[in-house]
């Protein structure tokens, strides 16, 4: 059955080229897990997970134990990392299906332990990526703190100390004081880890700034001295998008920055359809109380999207979409299904043009980033408000 024609078109053959692309800045220091949370930032699971695999990836990563049960269908010899952490009685599935936790809390520890023993699983078998709180005061065992964590990895246990893992949260900023204060941290960690006669085969930082700030040989240096490999975390440029870097950078901003500008293609686009075109006097009202009224007879074309589609309804009054390769001004409030545009000035507009909401459209584009700044928000907010009911479609 034809469906209410608001969709979105994913690129899979660039999702690949942008892995190939990060692994090949990211080599020989690290190797890179493919960030596929929150589904894939709204660009589907389903589609991204089995591309960034074919690509290369080894690893994936998740929010949830159900985002990670879900991967694990569709692609059952990926790693996959639950970033996120695991939630009271999680453990079992967490060892059914082959994901591989990140843990701070001691309940954690203790959840998957009892889950590991109750499945008869060997000593050492159930890996686990253990997080450092470095400064970021969200997720992670302080420094301080790392020996009690440290103690549970006995040999007996079935967990197994597989990574030690932070986030490098401030590696878009210009100075790099906060991620060298970070590392310093994590030398400090490593080798307390070392010094406790544990082994971590996984040194587990950064993500897409990191990896674009060109520190992947720095961060690299620091696990090798214990003879660990590095990953790194890279989920926004995966689908295209460069992080906007502190502008302290310029001009002289990281190589490895400039060539991502340069080489990263967009994964995903976004699309409706004119359901309906009307033409209206001067003075009338155009949607919502009436926060848009035309000075002049206009014509109006009706969409199919909304504020429920994901369609911020900050953009009302002041952003514009691209229909027959033009920016026409989105005018009134968005409603949560609908939104209109201003096609005056568009000569031929039809019933049944597609309108690009998100991506190129003839000679014109709009990013992601386009919407998050006429939203007052990031461009990860607005790949991942993209509404459920809204297709994904492969292209
Ligand atoms: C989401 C996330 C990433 C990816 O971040 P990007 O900025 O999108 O590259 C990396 N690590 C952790 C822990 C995350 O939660």
């Amino acid at each position: 059955m034809p469906t209410r024609p608001c969709w979105v078109e994913i690129r899979t053959r660039s999702l690949e080229e942008n892995y190939r692309f990060l692994q090949s800045l990211a080599a020989p220091h690290a190797e890179l897990l493919a960030i596929v949370k929150a589904n894939a930032y709204g660009h589907s699971l389903d589609l991204c997970a089995p591309a960034a695999v074919r690509a290369g990836a080894r690893w994936l990563g998740v929010t949830s134990v159900e985002e990670g049960v879900a991967a694990r269908a569709l692609c059952p010899e990926a790693r996959i990392l639950v970033i996120g952490g695991i939630f009271p009685g999680q453990g079992a599935a967490v060892v059914e299906h082959g994901l591989t936790p990140v843990a701070w809390e001691r309940w954690q520890l203790d959840e998957l332990e009892s889950a590991a023993h109750a499945a008869g699983a060997p000593a050492g078998s159930l890996p686990v990526h253990l997080e450092i709180d470095t400064g970021m005061s969200r997720q992670g065992v302080s420094p301080e703190q790392i020996g009690a964590a440290l103690a549970r990895f006995v040999p007996e246990s079935p967990l197994k100390l597989e990574g030690v893992m932070t986030h490098l949260f401030a590696a878009d900023e210009a100075d790099g004081a906060v991620t060298e204060a970070q590392l310093a941290q994590m030398a400090e960690v490593l080798r307390r880890v070392e010094d406790t006669g544990l082994y971590a085969e996984w040194f587990n930082v950064g993500s897409s700034a990191a990896l674009l700030a060109g520190q992947a040989g720095e961060i690299a240096a620091l696990a090798d001295r214990h003879g660990m490999k590095t990953m790194m975390r890279p989920g926004l440029a995966l689908y295209g998008l460069a992080p906007q870097f502190d502008p302290g950078f310029e001009p002289r901003e990281p190589a490895s920055l400039t060539a991502a500008r340069a080489q990263l293609q967009p994964v995903l686009s976004w699309k409706t359809r004119v359901t309906s075109l009307r033409s209206v006097p001067a003075g009338a009202v155009v949607g919502y109380n009436g926060t848009f009224v035309a000075s002049e007879p206009m014509r109006l074309a009706l969409l199919a999207v909304g504020y429920a589609d994901g369609l911020d309804r900050r953009l009302g009054n002041r952003f514009s979409l691209l229909v027959r390769g033009v920016r026409a001004p989105l005018v009134g409030r968005i409603s949560m299904d609908q939104a209109v545009l201003d096609v005056t000035e568009i000569p031929g507009v039809e019933a049944g043009d597609e309108v690009v909401i998100l991506g190129t459209q003839g000679t014109e584009t709009i990013t992601a980033l386009d919407h998050a700044e006429a939203a007052g928000t990031i461009p990860w907010e607005v790949f991942t408000r993209i509404g459920q009911r809204v297709q994904r479609v492969a292209v």
